[in-house]
């Protein structure tokens, strides 16, 4: 058998490798794909003083924007050239599948660096205030300035793009940076790496550590040099970051979790709605914070749509994620299986039914590998666990409301508040029921559809800040007031509150 890849970690502008290594699984299959060396908090520590090095030696925030942008560029073009060995490395390490690693994984996680090449470009890092007359003439000049050095932490559901959504701004504002991804994903960027490398991004502007996360990230987040710390992740994990920054009032933005209501509309086109619905829940096999898991449907229409999303969802190809064809791949880690199986099962305790899926998969490919297939809960009540916690696998909640009021109320008694969606056939009444959601994302009669124009982040327990969209740089800024004193006369000033005055 051919070895294994083994990759490196990046700090300082090298390459460093390290006795202990981990091994990268692949998912379906179970098979060692790659090796990584496990980095320590030692190299935490490392990689957070080369970043403090580089920023304070200033060539990366003394650049120009243009510049910036053009080294950006760079990346893009680079990871651009190797898109098909990206959705390879993909499939190995999370078990996506081959179209959603095309479309979502790689195919966003590219253009989105572009788009933070281009804010770099555009975005008004300096800005002149009005010219003030009390009490002598002054002028303000308002300048966002890199806040120093960034930690990012990413999961392993969007290993490139969740990454690319804490590099992009801070490589875009003038920031350094540390990044540490998962330890079941890291190759994809340890890819991104090599592009930076490539790019002649200068030395410690971009560093990646790999390590277990209650040590090698919890110190990214304690770190009295780090400035700003970026999660994406689970809520539990997102508060102790949020902890562990406070010690030095470090700057934060979380991503967390998601428990996304899917409102349809009495109105709504049963076809569009039931495919929304599928792909809302199922996408990356449900692990997605995103994720549409409570579909809220009317009385009315209740059975239905429960009849339809049942045959469609028996129509969804759960297999090999390498093949073309596959709709949905398997689970990132028997772990994980473990726990969507166990709120299955609590689901069943708590009354619910199984309307579909739930069972084990057998024969190939699913005698290796970790799998579920798409599973649908009814009779669900929003005050059961299936309801409140997410789950992070393909299974669905299925609630009943009999008025829209009712569903807006549901919707919102949750923790959460990262997505929702709404379908209708009548936009003003989808946007009235939207209008009322506590969620930073609301889909109408769409769902995914994540746009680096616009931001995203969560209401309530889903998270701090916003990532994406043109005010994405604010959060790696710190801003800045210079006044400049125009008269140059003591006379007018009110130092002599204060300061005696000089006598002629
Ligand atoms: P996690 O939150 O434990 O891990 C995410 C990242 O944080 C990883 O890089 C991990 O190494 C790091 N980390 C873990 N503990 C840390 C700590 N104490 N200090 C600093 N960094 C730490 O997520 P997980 O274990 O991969 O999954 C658990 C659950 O999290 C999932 O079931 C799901 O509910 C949720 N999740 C959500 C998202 C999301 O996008 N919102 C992504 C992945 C997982």
């Amino acid at each position: 058998m051919a070895p294994v890849p083994h990759y490196l970690m990046y700090i300082d502008g090298e390459w460093v490798d390290r006795i202990e290594r981990y091994d990268v699984i692949n998912p379906a299959t179970e098979e060692v794909v790659a090796t990584v060396a496990k980095g320590s908090t030692d190299d935490a520590d490392r990689a957070v003083a080369a970043a403090l090095r580089a920023h304070r030696d200033g060539e990366w925030r003394n650049t120009s924007p243009d510049e910036r942008a053009r080294k950006i560029s760079r990346m893009v073009e680079i990871l651009n050239d190797r898109m098909d060995d990206l959705v390879d490395l993909h499939i190995a390490e999370n078990g996506v599948t081959r179209r959603q690693a095309m479309a979502f994984h790689v195919g966003y996680s590219i253009s989105h660096l572009q788009y933070f090449a281009d804010l770099a470009a555009t975005y008004q890092f300096e800005r002149s205030g009005p010219v003030l007359g009390y009490p002598t003439a002054a002028a303000g000049v308002v300048r966002r300035e890199p806040i120093g050095v960034v930690a990012g932490i990413v999961p392993w559901n969007f290993p490139m793009l969740l990454a690319v959504w804490k590099l992009g701004p801070a490589l875009a504002a003038g920031n350094c940076v540390v990044l540490k991804p998962d330890e079941k994903t890291p190759m994809t960027l340890m890819e991104i790496a090599k592009a930076a490398d490539e790019a002649e991004i200068p030395k410690g502007v971009f560093n990646v550590v790999i390590g277990p996360g209650e040590t090698v990230g919890a110190r990214l987040a304690a770190h009295p040099d780090v400035r700003k710390v970026a999660f994406t992740g689970s809520t539990a994990v997102g508060k102790t970051i949020s902890k562990l920054a406070a010690e030095n009032i470090k700057k934060v933005t979380l991503e967390l979790g998601g428990k996304g209501p899917n409102i349809v509309l009495e109105d709504a086109d049963i076809t569009q709605a039931v495919d929304g619905a599928l792909f809302a829940f199922c996408l990356y096999s449900g692990q997605a914070c995103e994720s549409g898991t409570r579909l809220l449907l009317p009385e009315s229409r209740y059975d239905e749509f429960v009849e339809r999303l049942i045959e469609r969802a028996a129509k969804i190809r759960v297999g090999d994620p390498d093949d073309f064809e596959t709709d949905m791949g398997p689970i990132i880690s028997a772990e994980q299986k473990q726990r969507i199986e166990r709120y299955i099962e609590l689901g069943k305790k708590e009354g619910a039914t199984v309307a579909f899926g739930g069972e084990p998969l057998s024969g190939a490919p699913f005698d290796k590998g970790h799998w579920i297939g798409p599973t649908i809960l009814t009779d669900v009540d929003n005050s059961m666990t299936v309801a409140q916690e997410e789950i992070f696998g393909p299974v669905l909640a299925v609630i009943k409301y009999r008025t829209v009021y009712e569903a807006i109320a549901i919707a919102n008694d949750s923790e959460y508040g990262l997505s929702a969606g709404v379908w209708s056939e009548d936009i003003d009444a989808a946007l009235a029921v939207a209008n009322q959601i506590e969620a930073g994302t609301v889909w109408i009669n769409d769902w995914h559809m994540v746009n680096a124009l616009y931001p995203f982040g969560g209401y309530k327990q889903s998270g701090n800040g916003r990532e994406l969209g043109p005010h994405a740089l604010d959060e790696y800024t710190e801003e800045k007031f210079v006044h400049i004193d125009l008269s140059r006369k003591l006379d007018n000033k009110v130092y002599d509150l204060v300061v005696p005055r000089v006598e002629d």
